[in-house]
């Protein structure tokens, strides 16, 4: 089914939370509920990307390439005011922080979607891993790491389905603008995540929302490694997927991913949807890629989130 209907994490960015989705096993995500979703009419199609929704229909804001542009240069605005104040960091140096993690279980009223303390342990773990570049010589290491900072269940059928999501959010939400919250759902996406340029304005909502199966040892086969939460961190941290903008130079405004004209399901090695230089960059977490095919943040992705760091999350 993979190999003809390549959903899983098919991407998403609310209207109202500014958020990303990612779809879990496309059988099941067309018979679940899509909540919080926005109108198919305010939603971005990608290109030549309709595989890749598995059946949800449109799952993805349109960042339009001018909104794109406004980010980064309200960005660099930001930056160069706080290098003026020195309050930035060092050219060449990443911001290196450790972020705190609250987990919100989210089960519904008869305790169902529950995860081990252990799965907890081990899902800080994988974002230690990950984002500490241990997974491939040819990762970054980008500085972050990741503690827990506190669990949280909660008994609500609204909540586990992701139902009530921005009431949910704002009445369970913990920590600052650096604080890492995720809800553990069940809902047809693998995961959904908020941008840090999107914080100030919407604080209450900030942070990602998970499929409690994806983490390590849940049952969403081929995506149960944890790297769901990594991939949608990776948004967290203001990345955006390895296919932004298609074919395109500006692409994900990231020099060192090659630009692709769609995702990546499964682990195609060689694979080269766009003519422009370099292979398609499928071990990288922000591609749609199954979790084991999985290895790598560039050192451009990493200055990329210590910067988007630094503007809005220090
Ligand atoms: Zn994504």
């Amino acid at each position: 089914m993979r190999s003809f209907i390549p959903s899983p994490r098919a991407a998403a960015v609310l209207l109202a939370g500014s958020a990303l989705l990612l779809s879990p096993l496309s059988g099941q995500a067309s018979a679940r509920p899509v909540v919080d979703q926005a109108p198919a009419s305010d939603c971005f199609v990608p290109p030549g990307n309709a595989a890749a929704k598995g059946g949800h229909g449109p799952d993805t804001r349109d960042i339009s390439a001018a909104e794109q542009k406004a980010i980064e240069a309200r960005t660099a605005q930001i930056l160069k005011a706080k290098a003026a104040r020195g309050t930035g960091v060092p050219k060449g140096a990443l911001a290196a922080a450790t972020v705190p993690v609250y987990v919100n279980v989210m089960r519904d009223a008869a305790g169902n979607g529950d995860v081990t303390d252990t799965q907890i342990s081990q899902q800080i773990a994988v974002l230690n891993k990950t984002f500490g570049g241990q997974e491939s010589s040819q990762a970054a290491n980008t500085g972050f790491t990741f503690t827990l900072a506190g669990t949280f269940r909660y008994n609500n059928n609204q909540w586990h389905q992701d139902k009530q999501s921005s009431s949910y959010r704002k009445q369970t939400r913990k920590g600052g603008a650096n604080a890492l919250n995720i809800w553990l759902v069940d809902f047809a996406y693998l995961g959904i995540a908020t941008f840090p340029w999107d914080y100030a304005r919407q604080p209450g909502i900030d942070g990602i929302r998970v499929q409690y199966t994806s983490l390590p040892g849940g049952s969403e086969t081929n995506y149960n490694l944890g790297e769901t939460a990594t991939h949608e961190a990776g948004h967290w941290f203001g990345l955006y997927h390895t296919f932004q903008g298609g074919c395109t130079a500006t692409n994900d405004e990231v020099a060192d991913t090659p630009a692709q004209s769609s995702p990546t399901n499964g682990c195609p090695e060689g694979r080269d949807s766009c003519s422009l230089p370099g292979l398609d960059p499928i071990h990288n977490y922000m591609d749609y890629s199954y979790d084991s095919c999985y290895n790598q943040f560039t050192p451009n992705q990493s200055t990329r989130m210590s910067d988007m760091w630094t503007a809005y999350r220090a």
